[in-house]
This record gives C-alpha cells, structure tokens and sequence, in this order.
C-alpha cells in the first residue's frame, strides 16, 4: 500500500482535525481563527462556475483519428496529409437546451464537439448529429434559445413560445423534422452520426481552395429511442447516455466514427441551386459524394469530469493552415460567440487549461498576465512586437487564402425561401413505420399550442410534403387549409 498522504489546507499547511471545527469551549460559538473551516466553506461555496448557456448536459472522451485515404490534392491540413497519421483528440457530446441535471433522452439535437490536437495547433470542429440547423443568421440565436428555455414568468418549458419562433421562421422546418424523426432521440452518444454541418473551406498546398462538408458516420450502427422508452429512461437514470460512453470505454468497447468529406469546386457556389453556405440544407449526396477521410477512435476516458469535460473549450475558430471558414452567417457568429462564452465561463487564459493546451504544437505569443495565468507566463522572455530580440515570428506562409468579396453591406436575408423541399425529401424517404412515428411525435408535442400557432405550423409541413401537412392536421383536429 502507497504511504497515506496528510490532509492539507490549500496552502499545503497540515490540518490536525477536519471533524470538529475550532469553538470557544466545547458548545462554542466558532472561531474566526478556524481558518481551516473558513477556507472549506468559502472554497465550497465557489465550486459551480456559469453553466454554459447552450450545450450544459454533457460528457466527453479521448481517442484519435487515422487517416485512411489521401486527401492532399483538397487540403494541407498536416494531419490529414499522409494515410495512417494518427491524431490525438477529446470531443465532448450533449444534448442542447436542458441545464446541466437534464435527463440525457431528451428530445434534442446532440452536440458533436471535437478537439484535434494536430502540430499546427488545436483544430476544433465543433457540430452537432444533425446535418442543418434550424435557423441560419446567428442574429437569431439568442431569440430561438430564449424559446427552448424557461418561460419567464412560469419557468417551466413552453411548447408555445417554441412553435410560435418555428411557425415563424420556416427555415427551421427541415430540423424540425430531423428533431422529430426517429433520430430526435439517439440511443445513446455512441450510436448517432455526428456533422460539422457548416461549409468550410480547405485549401491545398497550391493554395487551390474548395468547399467541404464533413460527416461522422457512426460505425456502432444508427440506434434511437422511441418517446416511451427515452420518458421512461429519463425518469429510472437520466444520465443513460453519459453512463453508457464511459462504461463502453472502460470496457474496451471503444467506439468509432469513420470521417467523411463532400467536397464543392468553390465556383460551384455560385451556381448551386441554392446557397450551399445555408445551413438549414444539405448538399445532396447525389451532387457530392461522401469522400473518406479517415477513422475516429475513442479510446480513453477523462479521470476528472470537471477539470477535462466541464471545462473543456471547444471553438469553430481554431482552425488549422489548410483549413478556414466559409461566409455561413451561422457559423460566421459561431466564430465569435464560442470564444467569447469561455472567456466568460473560465476566464481570458482558459485556453492554457490541460484539456485545452495545444498537445502537439508549441504556443508562442505576446500573450500575457490576466486571471489565473498559472504557468510561467512566457518568463523573462520580450513581450511585445516588432522587437530586436528573437521573439516569436509571424509565418506568411501559414496565411488563411485571401477571397474576393462584392455587393452592398446591408441587412440582408439568404436569397432562398425554399425551406421546404430538403424537409419534403426527407418525409418522403421515410418508411411507412417512420412517418408514423415522426407525426405522432409532432401531434403529442403540438397538443399544448394555441390553435392559431398550430395551423401556421401546419402550412408549413404542408408545403413541404401535403401529406406530411395533411396527417399533422388530422392529429390535431383540424383541417388543412394552405394558403
Ligand atoms: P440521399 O439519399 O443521398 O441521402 C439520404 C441521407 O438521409 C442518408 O444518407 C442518411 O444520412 C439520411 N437519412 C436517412 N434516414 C434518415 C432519417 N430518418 N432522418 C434523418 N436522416 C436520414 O439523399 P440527399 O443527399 O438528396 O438527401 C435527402 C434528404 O436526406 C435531405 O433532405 C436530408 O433531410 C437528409 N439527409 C441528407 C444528408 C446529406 O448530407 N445529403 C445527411 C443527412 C440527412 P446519413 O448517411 O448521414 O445517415
């Protein structure tokens, strides 16, 4: 047996007793002077930081990716440049609108949050298991969430307000109907795809650029729940999916993901039969095929929830030479919004963090000081540029490919109205079994909406497939009348 350690304050100091607090006789009252107990309490009551707004019920891992197919003639990513190069990563999955004690089978698109640790730096690719979105200008965000949370004045969830935005922001009918599919439920986090869902831009080492959408397809086979057994769970272990990732890796039951690309010409945007930068479509598999990238492996898992999953920092901004946004209006927000939420959860140095410190490349900067700066703080070393004394130096050739912009600045909306086609396709492919479910789904969580909410949802679903409108109608009583 190793030698038992003392028990310590925080300051290393040994603590003589940590049952009985310092009182003036054997009744008390307590003594300031107790400083051990003074320390235990006030530490105690500092031990929840903000939760994070969206995406707080989660639960993370480590693994790798291989690459297992050439991909350099699209990018000179140094991770994906050779076939079997392994890099080390975590991701972090969760569901998006419950608070940190949310049951894990709730009804709710998962996020798909994944660190690469690559030796250009940490690439972050952080999506979700839904290829689109429901809305698709970040202006919207705070409008939509505000929706998925607590009634102000009830706090309580409000199947009104969440209906009224849908019904008025029809661009969110095709995750809709992803959310109320069979796959609004996945089994568990090991058995749902994952995508990046954004375009982004991958240039190679000719600085030829290309559009690229990426796909996580899950190798433990697609698995969901259906509405009885997530409520059941949801009630006898709400935390079954969390349970599940980290008893399937300690068994050595690892999961894996293989990586796929679809990859656009870049001029092809210009002539797509809708803007592929609009994350509420997909780009047809017909149009691009899934390209293989390599495999995901999660193989390891963190030994402290709080220091490696609660704060780990996952931003669509970290990106790699090779690697770079698209215009996405979306995504475009994300840029900032992911960063500027760390920031204020765990700080302006958040990013020295272990779980989110480069593994593979070294971090040179002018960086300095700020709240718990705790390692060396770059030392005596000079902290300012331009400077004659051999600091860090800037790498022109690692620059982001410059792009051709034109047009008016202006508040402008995406030129496609058509948010009902993809919705309509995926209806349409289906099975009898599927469509059933998905309308007894949408039936049970419209059952409590105001009936003028209900039936401009119903037009809705309606253009996207009649039937789809018809069927959603007849559940609810009503009668479909298109305008
Ligand atoms: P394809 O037939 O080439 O692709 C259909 C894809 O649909 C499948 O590959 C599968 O994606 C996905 N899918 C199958 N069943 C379901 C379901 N019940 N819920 C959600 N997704 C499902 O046709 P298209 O590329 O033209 O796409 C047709 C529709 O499929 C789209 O409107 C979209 O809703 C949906 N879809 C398309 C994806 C894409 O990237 N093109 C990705 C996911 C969904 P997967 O293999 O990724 O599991």
């Amino acid at each position: 047996m190793t030698e038992q350690k003392k028990l310590t304050t925080a300051s290393g100091a040994p603590v003589a007793d940590n049952q009985n607090s310092w009182t003036a006789g054997s009744r008390g009252p307590t003594l300031i002077q107790d400083i051990h107990l003074i320390e235990k309490l006030a530490h105690f009551n500092r031990e929840r930081i903000p939760e994070r707004v969206v995406h707080a019920k989660g639960a993370g891992a480590y693994g790798y990716l291989e690459v297992t197919n050439d991909v350099t003639k699209w990018t000179k990513a140094k991770f994906l440049s050779e076939r079997g190069l392994r890099t080390p990563l975590f991701i972090r999955f969760s569901t998006v609108a419950g608070e940190k004690g949310a049951a894990d089978t709730e009804r709710d698109p998962r996020g798909f949050a994944v660190k690469f640790y690559t030796e250009e730096g940490n690439y972050d690719l952080v999506g979700n298991n839904t290829p689109v979105f429901f809305i698709r200008d970040a202006i919207k965000f705070p409008d939509f969430i505000h929706t998925q949370k607590r009634n102000p004045a009830t706090n309580c969830k409000d199947p009104n307000a969440v209906w009224d935005f849908w019904s008025l922001s029809p661009e969110s009918l095709h995750q809709v109907t992803i959310l109320f599919s069979d796959r609004g439920i996945p089994a568990t986090y090991r058995h749902m795809n994952g995508y990046g869902s954004h375009t982004f831009k991958w240039t190679n080492a000719d600085g030829e650029s290309f559009w690229v959408k990426y796909h996580f397809k899950t190798e433990q086979g697609i698995k969901n729940l259906t509405a009885e057994d997530a409520q059941r769970i949801a009630g006898v272990d709400p935390d079954y999916a969390t349970r599940d990732l980290y008893a399937s890796i300690e068994e050595g039951n690892f999961p894996s993901w293989r990586l796929y690309v679809q990859i656009m010409p870049l001029e092809d945007a210009n002539t797509y039969r809708f803007d592929p930068f609009d994350v509420t479509k997909v780009w047809s598999h017909k149009d691009y095929p899934l390209i293989e990238v390599g495999k995901m492996v999660l193989d390891r898992n963190p030994k402290n929830y709080f220091a490696e999953v609660e704060q780990a920092a996952f931003s669509p901004g970290n990106f790699v030479p090779g690697i770079s946004a698209s215009p996405d209006k979306m995504l475009q927000g994300r840029l900032f919004a992911y960063a500027d939420a760390h920031r204020y959860r765990l700080g302006g140095n958040y990013q020295l963090l272990p779980v989110n410190a480069a593994k593979q490349a070294a971090v040179n900067n002018y960086q300095r000081d700020g709240f718990m700066r705790f390692d060396d703080n770059g030392g005596g070393s000079v902290n300012y540029e331009p400077n004659s004394f051999n600091g860090p130096a800037e790498s022109p050739e690692d620059a982001h490919p410059s792009f051709e912009v034109s047009g008016y600045a202006d508040s402008v909306a995406y030129d496609s109205n058509d948010h009902y086609t993809q919705a309509g396709d995926l209806y349409r492919l289906m099975s009898a079994d599927e469509k059933e479910r998905l309308i007894n789904n949408i039936v049970a969580a419209m059952k409590p909406v105001n009936k003028d909410i209900q039936e401009r949802q119903i037009e809705h679903f309606a253009k996207a497939d009649p039937e789809y409108g018809e069927r959603v109608a007849k559940g609810l009583g009503l009668s479909l009348n298109v305008k």
